[in-house]
């Protein structure tokens, strides 16, 4: 799903940023990556910062670059090129947030495992971690509430700003599956009934944003945060996992 121009007009204008705001694809990230053993954590080497400051950006990136010309900050790729493998499948469809067509995500889903394993299996910690970035923001943009059911932008702009501080600390991150399908595939299932939660959550959402609540946008965006972050580190800790085997 390609965010609408006027859309990333209004976001870029504040910063590179895409469904959710920058700042919260790093904190859920970051959160993800910081329940994960150190020694899995091992195989992205020097860019386990990288990925959290500036891959789990790649698909808006790729998209502001294509729009607009946008100049990505380093590490990130330069060019549209250099980007494209990691943000189009090779049928050339964008890799962005869930199409909410099972055929369609679990494509995307499996052509980032199977490229992030591939990746750390030949000890290619750039390549992962920036497939890793894009599985993530994947993940994360799905689970932001104004995606599962379509708002106005300016609704939509809002209520992805909002996220409280997050953790999964105490939390061990999960085997998804045996192998790579059965892995993919249990997480659409999770990715899915967390996007059921969001849609029986937007009234509440919407009134809040009416009455300009914040602390209650907030809350209402810290569990679909907290839900995306858990199935990052899963997918994540799964596919290292799967690696060092
Ligand atoms: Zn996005």
């Amino acid at each position: 799903m390609r965010p609408a121009g006027p859309l990333l007009v209004l976001l870029l204008a504040a910063g590179p940023a895409g469904a959710w705001e920058g700042g919260p694809h790093r904190i859920m990230t970051r959160a993800a990556l910081a329940s994960l053993p150190a020694a899995r954590l091992a195989a992205f080497g020097s860019e386990l910062n990288a990925l959290a400051e500036t891959y789990c950006m790649l698909p808006d990136y790729y998209a502001a670059m294509l729009h607009y010309g946008f100049r990505a900050p380093r590490p990130a790729p330069q060019s549209l090129d250099e980007a494209v493998p990691y943000c189009l499948r090779p049928d050339r469809e964008p890799v962005h947030s869930a199409a909410w067509d099972r055929r369609d995500d679990l494509a995307s889903l499996l052509f980032l495992y199977e490229r992030i394993l591939d990746a750390l299996r030949h000890r290619r910690p750039a390549e992962a971690a920036r497939y890793a970035g894009v599985l993530a923001h994947f993940l994360e943009d799905s689970l932001s509430p104004p995606h599962v059911v379509g708002q106005p932008p300016d609704v939509h702009a809002a209520l992805e700003k909002r996220i409280p501080p997050l953790s999964l600390a105490g939390r061990s991150p999960r085997l998804a599956g045996a192998g790579v399908v059965p892995a993919a595939e249990a997480i659409l299932n999770r990715l899915y009934a967390a996007a059921d939660i969001n849609r029986g959550n937007m009234p509440a959402l919407l009134q809040a944003h009416a009455r300009k609540d914040q602390n209650a946008i907030a809350a209402l965006c810290f569990e679909p945060a907290r839900a995306a972050a858990e199935l990052v580190a899963d997918s994540l800790y799964t596919l290292l996992e799967f690696a060092a085997r």
